[in-house]
């Protein structure tokens, strides 16, 4: 019947048949102890990572560990008994956090966001999965094709604008390492992440006063171009007793809005490297032209080839110039035809960035 309004059956509520055996209980308790999540209601309190919530004859408490939620009902004066349930921690932890304490929350909205959360979270790691296997598959590809051992060629992931919260998931999809180019960007979520033991790459041009951040968190650092910011790094990591490995940037493109040595300039400067003890020169870095004609980009890869053979017999005794760091997303199988030993990829991983290169990234403006 047209315009009709229907309604909806109310719904009878059971009565409590069994109680468990273990002890003995008003009707109430009953009910509640069947039943493994409490019903809609109220949050009484948030907690930093707890949610607490008083039923009238016991508390239940969900609590974060280890990645998963466990839920705790606890009976004053009867024994306890947990349930673990697998939630995504960090989405929780972190909506629980940035809340107000005090605020009321429907607890069935809770129970739905983390359903939500929980799904989400499972799509983002398959993706990640995914997307790490085709990489490293074309990587594999790439090696056979130039005759080389696939285990010559590292893979850096590239973060940046990847919220830390999504990063969590990478770890867990095998990301151990992560490039970043920005020092604040790269401290912020190491600080965040520090709980994962990622090995943090600087990949983006330093100031000298930002040196010491670095020397702090990261495990590497790919765009030295400056004796300058040598010194400082190197004062800083001695103070620490620490080391860094350490790519001398060339700019192999000749463009000026590029940072790096030109090529003539790297040998001077290599000369001066001894001086700083705590920085362990690995090889060079470079980013080739971005353009569609390859030919461009395998120019700048080949005029890298050439400085590591002129550094190789001409550089001061115990620096070693046997890593190339180069090749990006769209250019990484090419660069490895031309002898990268790591490739620096974030798109082809994390998805596109949602601005153009020069909103995050001044060299390509
Ligand atoms: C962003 C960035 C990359 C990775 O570029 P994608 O296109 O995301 O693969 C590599 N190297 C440096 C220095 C970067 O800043």
């Amino acid at each position: 019947m047209p315009g009709a309004v229907v309604v909806a059956p109310v719904k009878r509520v059971r009565a409590c048949a069994r109680a468990p055996a273990r002890t003995r209980m008003g009707g109430a308790e009953r009910r509640s102890a069947r039943r493994p999540w409490c019903p809609p209601g109220r949050l009484i309190a948030m907690r930093s990572c707890a949610l607490r919530r008083e039923r009238r004859d016991h508390v239940v408490e969900h609590r974060l560990l280890d990645g998963r939620c466990q839920v705790r009902r606890l009976h004053p004066g009867v024994d306890h008994h947990e349930k673990k349930v697998s939630v995504a921690t960090i989405m929780l932890e972190n909506d629980i956090s940035s809340g107000n304490q005090d605020e009321l929350i429907p607890y069935s909205t809770v129970g739905k966001k983390l359903g939500q959360e929980m799904q989400q979270r499972d799509e983002q790691l398959n993706k990640i999965k995914e997307h790490l296997a085709i990489v490293r598959g074309r990587i594999d590809a790439a090696c056979q094709k130039a005759g080389r051992d696939p285990y010559s060629v590292r893979l850096l992931p590239v973060t940046k604008t990847v919220p830390a919260e999504q990063l969590r998931i990478a770890h867990a999809a095998g990301c151990l390492e992560m490039g970043e180019n920005k020092i604040q960007e790269a401290h912020e979520k190491s600080v965040v992440l520090g709980d994962l033991n990622i090995k943090w790459s600087v990949i983006g041009h330093l100031q000298t006063n930002k040196a010491k951040y670095l020397a702090r968190f990261a495990n590497e650092f790919h765009a030295l171009d400056s004796l300058k910011v040598a010194a400082e790094l190197d004062k800083r990591l001695q103070i620490d007793g620490r080391s860094l490995d350490v790519f001398v940037q060339v700019n192999s493109s000749g463009e000026a809005s590029k940072f790096g040595l030109l090529p003539d300039e790297v040998g001077a400067f290599v000369d001066q490297l001894p001086n700083y003890s705590s920085l362990r020169i690995k090889g060079l870095m470079t980013l080739a032209v971005l353009s569609t004609d390859h030919e461009r980009a395998r120019e700048c890869f080949l005029k890298m080839r050439a400085v590591q053979e002129m550094l190789r017999q001409e550089a001061p005794d115990g620096l070693s110039f046997d890593e190339l760091s180069m090749g990006m997303s769209g250019d990484y199988e090419l660069a490895i035809e031309e002898g990268a030993t790591v490739v620096r990829v974030g798109q082809a991983i994390f998805g596109k960035r949602p601005l153009p290169d020069s909103h995050y990234w001044p060299e390509f403006g």
